[in-house]
């Protein structure tokens, strides 16, 4: 071992956690850097009395404190983390959010009480649509002014890395206007950005009773222009009764892979269409929602190793008084995640942890699984499982110091902000739970 004065240079250390959370590969199985699919969603491979030592925003060491003391050689000017007494586990991935839209749909609550359904709102013109007119109405500035406001309340929350669909433009300049933002919101904001294009999100106006033609103007026009701006990594399509259909599906999603972008997928939320079963044919990256999807569906995906990302502060929001079959995804083998969906009809919550508080209520969903879904199955989900979602050597150092002694508190108090520092590349961005201004 290195001793005085030949150790690791750290920058950065977090020592003494009551409860390191690594979700680090287990040796013992080949340490394959793999998600984690049946029971072992519930080790999360805790290390009690943890620390986690950082240089220029990698982690070098990994272990109990008095083992990291003394492997690392602190640089002068590092910063130290006393977490006595509290949790640390690597930030949220939040690896499902339309977060790029203007205007807000809180009038949709009054609707809803009134007892209309989302398609019912939908197909009056409200819905989907109505974000779509604020939102082409609105410039890149402002888009990029809102977007940076809720990545700060994501941080504060947990989130280190997060997912944006583009879908509130419907038209070639409109999506390319909103993948422009997503891509500035990556280069300003600690937040690390993943660019969905989501062109098939809805069906606009001017296509209105042709969905057959949008379909082509989106294969045609739009995914084209996105790949040659490299403005997106994924393709989504949201696939459902009275939007897409799975044949419209498969040839959007296909058209995209051929252009190098990887299927994610909307599937099965309001009704059993067999979105699943495409998500496992096409061997999608992940299908989303999934509400109905059937047990044929979850069997297929397990086996094409399709990441289930389930999204249940979407069903709290509804009130759908249901919620995707976590329990049925996890049995069959499924790598789970679960994700916000944040947007500003169906869920506004830019809550990691409310959706946890959710998965924990709704879906009785364990802790551990819960925490597992948040961040290294959620960080596979997005092809990011070798750079975050886990706390092990060379990988980003990205972390959340929990206001908790153990994990089972984390999805415990619904309503709750628990997360006290954000650490993002290894630099401390939250404290006390308010971003740090540098
Ligand atoms: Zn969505």
């Amino acid at each position: 071992m290195n001793r005085g004065g030949s150790g690791i240079r750290a920058d950065l250390l977090v020592e003494n956690a009551s409860e390191l959370i690594t979700l680090a590969a287990d040796p013992s199985k080949g340490g394959a850097a793999g998600p984690r699919i049946g029971s072992s969603m519930r080790d999360l491979s805790i290390i009690s009395g943890g620390s986690v030592a950082a240089f220029n925003g990698r982690i070098v060491a990994v272990g109990e404190t008095h083992e990291v003391r003394r492997r690392v050689e602190p640089v002068p000017d590092a910063e130290v983390i006393d977490a006595t007494g509290m949790v640390v586990l690597p930030g949220f991935v939040d690896s499902h959010t339309h977060l790029v839209f203007a205007g807000s749909r809180e009038k949709e609550f009054i609707q809803r009480a009134e007892g209309k359904t989302y398609l019912q709102i939908l197909s009056a013109g409200g819905g989907i649509l109505s974000t779509v007119r604020a939102t082409r109405n609105a410039t890149h500035s402002h888009l990029v002014d809102l977007g940076l406001a809720y990545l700060d309340t994501m941080m504060c929350h947990g989130t280190t890395t997060v997912e944006i669909k583009s879908g509130y433009g419907l038209s070639v300049d409109e999506e390319l206007k909103t993948l422009r933002v997503i891509r500035e919101l990556d280069k300003l904001h600690p937040i690390d950005v993943v660019s969905t294009f989501m062109g098939a999100h809805a069906v606009p106006p001017e296509f209105a009773g042709d969905t057959e033609g949008y379909v082509r103007h989106v294969i045609d026009d739009m995914l084209p222009a996105v790949k040659e701006e490299g403005l997106a990594e994924f393709c989504d399509v949201f696939c459902e009764e009275g939007v897409f259909s799975v044949r419209q599906s498969r040839r959007i999603l296909e058209a995209g892979l051929a252009l190098g972008l990887l299927p994610r997928i909307h599937a099965d939320e309001m009704a059993s269409l067999g979105g699943a079963e495409l998500a496992a044919e096409i061997r999608a990256v992940s299908a989303e929602h999934l509400l109905y999807a059937s047990e044929e569906g979850i069997r297929k995906m397990a086996e094409a190793g399709v990441t289930a990302t389930l999204l249940p502060a979407t069903s709290f929001t509804l009130g759908l008084g249901r919620y995707a079959d976590a329990r049925a995804f996890i049995s069959a083998g499924c790598p789970v995640a679960l994700a916000t969906d944040f947007n500003p009809g169906t869920s506004p919550t830019l809550s990691m942890q409310f959706v946890m508080n959710v998965a924990a209520l709704g879906m009785k969903l364990h802790p551990a699984e819960i925490i597992c879904a948040s961040t290294i199955n959620a960080a596979h989900g997005l092809m990011r499982g070798n750079q975050v979602g886990s706390l092990e050597i060379g990988k980003l150092a990205d972390m959340v110091v929990i206001d908790a002694d153990t994990h089972l508190k984390i999805p415990y108090k619904p309503g709750t902000n628990i997360v006290d520092k954000v650490i993002k590349e290894g630099r401390l961005v939250v404290s006390e739970g308010r971003r740090i201004v540098s």
